[in-house]
Order: structure tokens, then sequence, then C-alpha cells
């Protein structure tokens, strides 16, 4: 289990549940607390939201940082299951992703054309984007908009990567809509 930063090892009588053990500072037993708490979540799990969003009201930069820790954990753990439950997010959510959608569009679509030098094989890089394999995103090795470098849309800096992986990347285009690809053009 895991123990509060102020627990410690108790060697005198067992508590009144007969726990031995771990106990908190002030002498009350950790393992009764648990259950304690479990109880209570199941009895009024309402008094309980309303506890915890009082505490995201009243530390906001810390809840942010705890939700994104356990957010990056769970991916880290399950990625499928987190695309899968994104996918089905979005799906109910059409309406209200689809604006942002259409924006990130048009500007992946701006950077493209900022991108293509004048050199460029446009007809190389339209047949890259056909063969594209299914389950497969076409991908900038060097982002377009990288934090130290930018990357050319050309030949060269294309390929296949697995839908999987390039969302790891951390592009996060699982939606439902990006899967169906209408905006991987080239
Ligand atoms: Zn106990």
């Amino acid at each position: 289990m895991t123990l509060p930063a102020d627990a410690i090892t108790y060697k005198g009588n067992p508590c009144k549940r007969g726990h031995v053990g771990w106990r908190y500072r002030c002498g009350s037993c950790i393992e009764c607390a648990k259950i304690m708490g479990a109880e209570r979540r199941r009895e009024n799990p309402e008094l309980i939201k309303e506890i915890r969003q009082r505490w995201w009201a009243k530390n906001p930069e810390r809840a942010k940082k705890l939700a994104r820790e356990s957010f990056l954990r769970c991916r880290a753990k399950n990625p499928e299951r987190m695309l899968e439950s994104r996918r089905r997010w979005d799906k109910a959510n059409i309406n209200r992703i689809r604006p942002m959608m259409a924006a990130r569009n048009a500007a992946r679509y701006a950077a493209k054309i900022k991108a293509t030098p004048i050199w460029a094989n446009r007809n190389e890089i339209r047949r890259f984007y056909e063969n594209r394999p299914n389950g497969f995103h076409v991908d900038h090795i060097i982002p377009l908009k990288g934090k130290t470098v930018c990357g050319l849309h050309i030949l060269e800096n294309l390929q296949y990567l697995p839908a999987l992986e390039n969302c790891k990347k951390g592009n996060q285009l699982s939606t439902a809509q990006n899967d169906e690809h209408p905006n991987d053009l080239p």
C-alpha cells in the first residue's frame, strides 16, 4: 500500500480492528483510516466530490499538474485504451470539436503551404500521400513547426508512421475525424 509521508511503524497493541504495523504520527491506524475513507466515499459520493472540487478550486496549479501526471501515467500504461476512449469522447462531442478541428486543419494547411519550397516536387508528394497504407499517417520527420528547427514539406521529410505512434509523438490527432484523414492531404 502507499503510505503517507508521516507514517511510522507501530509496535504496540493492535487497533480495535486488529491491525498492527503502520500508524500516523498522531497514533491513529492507517489501515482503519483507509477503510473509513472508502466507507465515506461509498455512503456519500456527493460530499467527497464537493470536497475534491473545493480543493481543485483552491489549488488550481497543483490540480492541473496532478491531472496531467495521471493522464501521462495512464497513457504510458495503456496507449490503445487511451486512444479508444479519446475516440469515443470525440464522437460524442463532435459538435464541440468540429470548429476546433476546422481551425487546426486550416492552420496545418497554411503551414504546409508555407513550408513547401518552390522547387518541391508536388507530384511526388501527392503520390506519397496517395500510397499511404491503411492505419498509417503521413508524418513530417522534422516537424513543420518544430521548437528549434522547422522542417520542409518535401518528399525527403515525409514518412509513414503507424497512426498510434504518430499520436504518441505528441500530435494528439486521434480524433474520429482524423481517423478518416480528410485533412491528411498533400
Ligand atoms: Zn486499524
